[in-house]
């Protein structure tokens, strides 16, 4: 069993004065597959100096040889492609053929795309006798999920990167082996040292002294709704920016007049992918009534031709959930669901027939919920759809609505004009039409309490910048 005692701080590994660890477990195996040591504060305070007194050199360094090293990053993660695949399989249990797919390709190229928005923050605008220009906003803290390791991070880092920002970055507990990659890569490059800071450990003890810290000029956050706002309360006393990127329970409305059988399958697929562990998975279905035994027809055949098995099986469709603690939540919302009333259409909280350990969970797709239901409110993280019937587009419009979260939408109409009209009245960051897929050219971020922050896209260079005025005679 490996055992991670290091961070990498300064441009060095440094050995975590921390004295608790955490247990990282393969969720396939359920075996320990190394002991990781959690930093201390004080481990957190030798980090975060690194990065400040980083920052002079690493915003002054030319947008262009800033680039220079993005392009680098993105090389040398094409070159370590089989350990970042191993990485997330040992620790989320993606099936192998998957994670290049979802969690590697997109990641390598949003590198060279950051790259190239490099010389954003050096362009300066004239407005009357005015010059409006842009700075890196500075040390910025990055804490992120477990759900996409590896996208999560560059979602962050590369334009935190590109603008001339040094970084403190914190990944989930469960899932540290990709970012660990990541420094050594940086490492390799000749990153200048205190530009790339990394550590472990429990969000809740070292979370908010990377929140507070009065070095600390930003906070990017991806996470729970619920450690989301202890961020943001954390920062306030230092009156930093939060960028905040929290959970969702999006919904997906098709038409009476939209093809059902590519609408539902799309809509199958995309609650299914990544073991239904995607914070913008379209995980309500909201269905007209005049269609609703076509549509659990297709669902539910839909739903069987997915593969559970062990993330090595070629055919594999979906693996495991990524922890006890996930399955545990999965398995007790599939009972709610239950208790209050929704109907099983396939899956159900048992595991798989096939597999005898491991965090598995069938697909699962609940009928007869109604929008007041526990899971028709609230995330679940798992692969469980929920399908709601309504009988006309403005009570469709109305459910969709009705959600404290707002990160995503989806609409299948009967064809995009059909749909614009739609998508622009839901209360989204986001709204997926005609079966489209994640783009990393479009801003993501929500509404509500969805957060409040926009990664991808040049949206993203902003969070990391800020302006400032020269007021000229
Ligand atoms: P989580 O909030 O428990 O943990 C996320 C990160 O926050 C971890 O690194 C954790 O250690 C840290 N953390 C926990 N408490 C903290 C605190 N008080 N202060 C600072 N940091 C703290 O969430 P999770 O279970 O790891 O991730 C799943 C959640 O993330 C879901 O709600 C999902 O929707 C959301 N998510 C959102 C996006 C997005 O872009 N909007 C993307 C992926 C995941």
């Amino acid at each position: 069993m490996q055992h991670i005692n290091s961070a990498y701080i300064n441009g060095n590994w440094y050995p975590l004065k921390g004295t608790d660890t955490f247990s990282l477990i393969n969720p396939a195996t359920e075996n320990c597959v190394a002991e990781v040591t959690m930093a201390s504060v004080a481990d957190v305070e030798v980090a975060i100096d690194a990065a400040k007194i980083a920052l002079s050199s690493w915003s002054n360094t030319p947008n262009h040889k800033r680039a220079e090293y993005l392009n680098a990053i993105a090389d040398e993660m094409q070159a370590r492609y089989d350990d970042l695949v191993e990485a997330h399989v040992l620790s989320m249990g993606c099936p192998s053929h998957l994670v290049g797919a979802y969690h590697l390709d997109c990641a390598i190229e949003a590198m060279r795309y950051y790259a190239e928005l490099a010389p954003m923050v050096d362009k300066v605008e004239q407005r009357e006798n005015n010059l409006i220009t842009k700075q890196p906003i500075g040390v910025c803290a990055l804490i992120n999920p477990w759900n996409y390791p590896l996208h999560q991070l560059v979602g962050k880092l590369a334009p935190a990167l590109a603008t001339g920002c040094t970084l403190v970055i914190k990944p989930a507990e469960q899932t540290p082996l990709a970012d660990i990659i990541m420094a050594e890569i940086v490492h390799k490059i000749g990153l200048p040292a205190g530009v790339f800071n990394l550590l472990f450990g429990h969000g809740h003890e070292i979370g908010p002294v990377m929140a507070e810290h009065p070095k600390v000029d930003m906070i990017s956050f991806t996470g729970s709704t619920r450690a989301g706002i202890e961020v943001a309360k954390n920062a306030a006393s230092s009156v930093k920016r939060v960028c905040q990127e929290l959970g969702g329970k999006s919904a997906y409305i098709i038409t009476e007049d939209a093809d059902i059988e590519a609408a539902v399958r799309y809509g199958v697929e995309d609650v299914m992918a990544n073991t239904g562990q995607t914070c913008n998975a379209l995980t309500r279905m909201l269905v007209p009534k005049s269609r609703y035994e076509e549509v659990i027809k297709i669902a539910k055949q839909v739903a069987e031709e997915q593969v559970v098995a062990e993330p090595n099986q070629a055919d594999a469709t979906m693996g495991p959930l990524a922890s006890a603690q996930q399955y545990k939540i999965v398995k007790d919302y599939i009972q709610i669901g239950l208790d209050e009333g929704a109907e099983l259409l396939v899956g159900g909280a048992e595991r798989p027939e096939n597999l005898d350990k491991g965090f598995y969970i069938k697909p699962t797709i609940f009928t007869k919920v109604t929008p007041k239901m526990h899971i028709a409110q609230e995330e679940i993280f798992g692969p469980v759809l929920c399908i709601l019937e309504y009988n006309d587009l403005e009570e469709a419009i109305e459910i969709a609505n009705d959600s404290q979260y707002g990160l995503s939408s989806g609409v299948y109409a009967k064809d995009q004009a059909a749909a614009l009209p739609i998508a622009a009245r839901l209360e989204a960051g986001q709204c997926y039409i005609q079966g489209s897929y994640f783009s990393m050219h479009a801003p993501f971020g929500g509404v509500k309490q969805s957060g409040n922050g926009r990664e991808w896209g040049e949206e993203a260079m902003h969070e990391y910048i800020e302006t400032k005025a020269i007021i000229c005679p």
